[in-house]
């Protein structure tokens, strides 16, 4: 592959400018990783660059492919990644097939020719490792292709910001997503509905559906919290697959609620009904017990005129009367 020459001040300066401007508008934690993955390419002009994730609770590392954000997995502590993190340390490897760390074995699988290696952690600001980047082959002038202190020195920078970036996305990760469902919480719900749905509510419509699973506290007494807890994911991952023009949001406990952007209240009723059978359906397999629940639905048209709690109120009195009724059934 051919040299390119280095970025001079002045263009490494608007690089740095244009990706903090994009990462600061970036709410997608893909598409975060995404352009910290091209910031790191970009400042040390290495043939390849990957920025990698450690997923701690997973205990792995993961990185986007660049075509289409595709994940590739690796455990945790494999690699040079994973010596970088494991250590905390900076890694450059300038004739990796003479050093003992490197694993030549992709390389001859794949027949790429790794010709050097520049390792460097990503931490937060306690100074924990929370990931890694790994740019391979230095693109030099010369033809070479040897990392130097410029390169650690500007990957440095990346890496600087790269930890910011990050730990602000996993903190708003943590605010804004129930980690038990995957779904947006409570405070998600308000981030989207003043976002996404308020602003247009007056001309396009939309409506809202709450719906709470029927004697849930029955489940829990009867197989068990964890059993419980398994019930909640795939409730959440049933609704979720059955909206389509609209958002589910794990609202507390065993109660979500479903913004329906666009939509009237003869559709958004529709939208309920396929749910409601669709959940009186399902099976949850839990500890090879079957557990089967049903779910109860108030639904309701936004009135753009009041507000959300007052609005959320109507749905919520309609969900009590679907109670009270009878339970496994739709007011609308
Ligand atoms: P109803 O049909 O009237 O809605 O009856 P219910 O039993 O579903 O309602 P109730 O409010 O009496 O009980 C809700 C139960 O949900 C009680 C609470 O322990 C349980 N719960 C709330 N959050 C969680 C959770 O995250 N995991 C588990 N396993 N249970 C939860
Ligand atoms: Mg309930
Ligand atoms: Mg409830």
């Amino acid at each position: 592959m051919q040299g390119k020459r280095p970025l001079d001040a002045e263009a490494l300066l608007e690089q740095i400018f244009y990706y903090m401007n994009q990462l600061v508008n970036e709410k997608d934690f893909k598409k975060t990783l995404m352009l910290l993955t091209d910031m790191g390419r970009t400042l040390v002009n290495s043939e390849r660059a990957s920025f990698w994730y450690w997923d701690k609770e997973k205990k792995q590392y993961w990185t986007l492919v660049a075509s289409d954000t595709k994940q590739l997995v690796v455990p945790e502590g494999s690699g040079i990644v994973g010596a970088t993190i494991t250590n905390n340390e900076i890694i450059v490897m300038n004739n990796p097939y003479e050093d003992p760390r490197f694993n030549s074995q992709v390389d001859k699988e794949t027949g790429f020719v790794t010709k050097s290696i520049l390792c460097m952690p990503v931490t937060n600001k306690n100074g924990e490792v929370i990931g890694a980047y790994q740019a391979i082959n230095k693109l030099d002038e010369n033809g070479e292709s040897n990392f130097d202190d410029v390169d650690v020195k500007r990957l440095t920078l990346a890496a600087a910001y790269s930890g910011k970036a990050l730990e602000s996305h996993l903190l708003y990760q943590a605010a804004h997503v129930d980690t038990l469902t995957g779904l947006r919480n409570r405070r998600g719900f308000y981030e989207y509905y003043n976002i996404d749905v308020a602003p247009a509510m007056k001309e396009t419509g939309a409506s809202l559906i709450i719906c709470d699973i029927d004697f849930f506290k029955k489940v829990n007494d009867t197989y068990g919290h964890n059993a419980g807890d398994a019930v909640l994911q795939m409730v959440g991952a049933s609704l979720k697959k059955g909206v389509q023009q609209g958002e589910v949001f794990r609202w507390g406990g065993e109660e979500f609620i479903i913004l329906l952007p666009g939509s009237t209240k003869d559709a958004a009723s529709m939208v309920a009904e396929t749910l409601r059978a669709t959940m009186e359906q399902k099976v949850c397999t839990f500890d090879d017990t079957d557990i089967r629940i049903t779910m109860s639905f108030g639904v309701n048209a936004l009135n753009p005129k009041d507000s959300i709690e007052a609005n959320i109120e109507v749905a919520d009195a309609k969900l009590y009367e679907a109670k009270t009724s009878g339970r496994n059934r739709v007011v609308s």
